[in-house]
């Protein structure tokens, strides 16, 4: 029996992240990156690498955003096109349940699209140049506990599908780090 889990693009490759600039905070997330992709491999477990949906409509120079602003259906129909192939490969594993275990799907908090448990909001919009109030609009972005747009996009197709109960959506958050490391095997 082998065991499949499915992450987020960034969790296999980090070169696709916004470029962030919170030491801090990257460290953390890279520290718990690092122990969960290492103790995935160490337990035999597949990893199936998600698109990046940010990546794959805005590049590698895009700015960091908000889950408001990806929260329209634009943004939310790229989703659904480009989960569409990823769900026909978990769809044939999960059919062929005696040979194959889908630990689930994790995803990374605190991201507009990739977040499961908490994403980050803030009412952004407009151009930089002349604006009054810049810092304070930007010091506006919080931490709130809902998904983010991609992976709310993922769980309707899995409700729509019937696997809600079949395929469990954790994420990787450096703070709560059972959430991820919960899915591996134990060691
Ligand atoms: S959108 Fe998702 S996969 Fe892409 S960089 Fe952000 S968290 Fe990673």
């Amino acid at each position: 029996m082998q065991s499949i889990l499915f992450v987020s693009h960034c969790i296999l490759n980090t070169a696709a992240k916004v470029v962030l600039y919170n030491q801090a905070e990257i460290d953390a997330e890279e520290q718990l990156r690092r122990r969960f992709v290492g103790r995935a491999l160490e337990t035999g477990v597949q990893l199936i690498q998600l698109p990046c949906p940010e990546f794959t409509l805005y590049g590698a120079r895009r700015w960091g955003h908000v889950s408001d602003q990806f929260d329209n259906p634009f943004f939310r129909d790229h989703c659904r096109r480009i989960l569409e192939p990823v769900l026909q490969q978990m769809e044939e594993y999960l059919a062929c349940g005696e040979r194959f275990e889908v630990l689930g799907v994790v995803g990374v908090d605190g991201s507009p699209s990739c977040g499961v448990d908490y994403t980050c909001t803030a009412d952004w919009y407009g151009s930089f140049e002349g604006r009054q109030g810049l810092d304070e609009t930007l010091a506006s972005c919080q931490l709130v506990r809902r998904p983010g747009v991609f992976m709310r996009v993922l769980t309707e197709m899995l409700a729509e599908r019937g696997w809600q109960d079949r395929v469990a959506v954790r994420s990787l958050f450096a703070p709560e780090p059972d959430k991820c490391l919960g899915l591996l095997p134990a060691d």
